[in-house]
């Protein structure tokens, strides 16, 4: 039986819950999206099931957002993925893909209900962070571009995948 997260935003508009089987909070990507939406240091994303997720409450005040990629460059684009965010309080919830319908990724900052803590923080696109900005203090892999695992494959490889 997975995990059952309950969320939601600041303001408390918005609230949800789903399943998940990968809810460590153990990789912060340092990309300049997950820096902009999710405050100076980055965002963590869990894994959970789109066809278990429910939206309790503030359907109405969800707005998506969907990345501008290699902005003011000949390369311009827009993400497949989208961040859905309260429109009343500015908080992210998750982000969804159609390019993997069977999944959602909720923003760890977005989740009430208790998390492990993990031993290890896996940092990730540590490249496209300025000088300024700190990693977290404590046991840490640092990774220019992406890690080695999945969300998957991590959570199963340390004994830490619900079924
Ligand atoms: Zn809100
Ligand atoms: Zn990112």
């Amino acid at each position: 039986m997975a995990v059952e997260l309950k969320g939601s935003c600041h303001c408390g508009a918005v609230r949800f819950s789903l399943q998940s089987s990968s809810a460590v909070p153990y990789q912060l990507c340092l990309c300049s999206i997950c820096r902009k939406v999710g405050g100076v240091g980055g965002s963590i994303n869990l894994g959970g099931f789109y066809e278990t997720s429910n939206i309790e409450k503030g359907k109405e005040f969800i707005s998506v957002y969907k990345a501008v990629l290699n902005r003011d460059t000949p390369e311009e684009s827009i993400a497949s993925s989208e961040r859905n965010f309260c429109s009343k309080c500015s908080a992210m919830l998750w982000l969804y893909d159609k390019s993997w319908p069977e999944l959602v990724h909720p923003f760890a900052s977005a989740i009430d209900s208790p998390l492990k803590t993990p031993e290890t923080l896996v940092c990730i696109l540590n490249n496209s962070k300025p000088e300024h900005v700190h990693l977290p203090e404590g046991a840490k892999e640092v990774y220019d571009k992406y890690g080695k695992e999945s969300l998957e494959s991590w959570h199963k490889k340390n004994g830490l995948w619900v079924e």
